[in-house]
């Protein structure tokens, strides 16, 4: 009796040294497979020239011997040539010299590169009755033209073509709204001949000048910018409720998404009157507020709305995946839709689309940068721990 159970201790032993070993090996495949997946979204930030990377990683070029940011306009280099580091020291310290194209070693590029983009926004701005070219531009902020174009796509979310135009449409739509003569309207917003203006009219006014003009009363928005504990956030109102609240790291570029995406409303700026939402809203961010209930102004689709329903009602702390969202919506088949619903999303924490992630447990997308996603999850589930229940 007393072999046979130090025997089965003995094996008992055994086994969970195998098993020890086993979880061991996994463990390690599991973080070579791990490793593996930030190498491949390292270097499609570096083949994208993703300026969200910008500042938090270089990449070192064996055959040069020269490191990098992941925005820099050199050619792209072969892909076994690129390793990684986290910073400029370490990349020195592994023998790379700085590129002279991008400078990798000041951290003040970043800043000027920023500056030179909302530079070129406010150039546009100015020109109240044209378009600029990328080349005229380029040269009034120093910057080619085609990292121009690139670059201010990254920051502003939109060519500056398109900015430029829907600026030139919201002031149309506000001389048009004014009462100004027509053809005038059109001259003096840089549009030149009104036989132009006809051709573009129906998909960028909706409907002819003409028409547009009798239908009249102007959209008032009333926009405020805090800092949160996310980064800047912004809430717009229109008389009817809330019409937007975005997350970002730049002030100004959250001012000039919203002018963009309300380019035929009159927007001020007003830090006063809706203080106590913009409070609750920052509220938000940190504890479960269920009886919140603040009048809301979003446009979309039927279904988008139905969405942004049930998004609503998924409790604080927890989440659902796009999956379960299609199936409660009866539309199990519409995951994707579901999904683009959640990432149209005009007004973030309210509508909380941060909590829903992927079947396979990923966190997937996040309008407002996939940090701040990982980041409110945390907390979330952090509170409802703490809380007893
Ligand atoms: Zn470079």
């Amino acid at each position: 009796m007393l072999t046979l159970s130090v025997l089965c201790e003995r094996s008992f032993f055994f086994m969970k040294e195998a098993i020890a070993r086993i979880s061991q090996a996994i463990e390690v495949s599991l973080l070579s497979v791990k490793y593996q997946m930030q190498q491949e979204t390292l270097w499609q930030a570096v083949s994208d020239r993703d300026c969200s990377f910008e500042g938090k990683f270089f990449y070192g070029v064996r055959s040069t011997g020269i490191y990098c940011r992941p925005t820099c306009p050199s050619r792209r280099p072969n892909r076994n040539q690129v390793c990684f580091f986290e910073s400029a020291q370490s990349a020195e310290a592994a023998g790379f010299r700085p590129c002279k194209r991008c400078h990798p070693q000041s951290e003040t590029v970043l800043n000027t590169t920023k500056n030179k983009i909302m530079a070129a926004c406010q150039y546009i701005e100015a020109q109240v009755d044209r378009i600029p070219t990328l080349l005229e531009l380029g040269s009034h902020i120093g910057m080619s033209p085609t990292y121009l174009q690139r670059l201010f796509k990254q920051i502003i979310g939109v060519s500056p073509f398109q900015y430029a135009d829907a600026l030139r449409v919201g002031r149309l739509k506000q001389c048009l709204q004014g009462g100004e003569e027509i053809a005038h309207a059109l001259y003096n917003t840089g549009y030149g001949s009104s036989s132009r203006l006809y051709e573009k009219a129906p998909q960028q006014l909706g409907m002819t000048p003409r028409i547009y003009q009798g239908k009249g009363a102007t959209m008032r928005i009333a926009y405020t910018i805090v800092p949160s504990p996310l980064g800047y956030l912004l809430v717009a109102t229109t008389e009817k409720g809330i019409c937007a609240v975005k997350l970002g790291d730049e002030a100004d570029v959250l001012e000039r998404t919203l002018i963009l995406e309300f380019a035929r409303a009159d927007i001020l700026r007003d830090d006063h009157t809706y203080k106590e939402w913009v409070q609750a809203i920052l509220d938000l961010i940190v504890r479960d507020l269920p009886d919140l209930d603040l009048p809301l102004d979003i446009q979309g689709t039927a279904f988008q709305k139905q969405v942004w329903q049930a998004l609503q009602k998924i409790p604080y702390g927890e989440t659902r995946t796009y999956t379960d969202i299609a199936r409660d919506l009866g539309k199990p088949q519409a995951v994707r839709a579901v999904g683009n619903a959640c990432g149209a999303n005009p007004i973030a924490l309210i509508v909380p689309c941060h909590r829903v992630v992927r079947s396979n447990g990923s966190l997937g997308g996040y309008h407002w940068g996939i940090e701040r996603k990982q980041k409110l999850l945390a907390y979330e589930a952090k509170q409802s721990e703490e809380k007893p229940n």
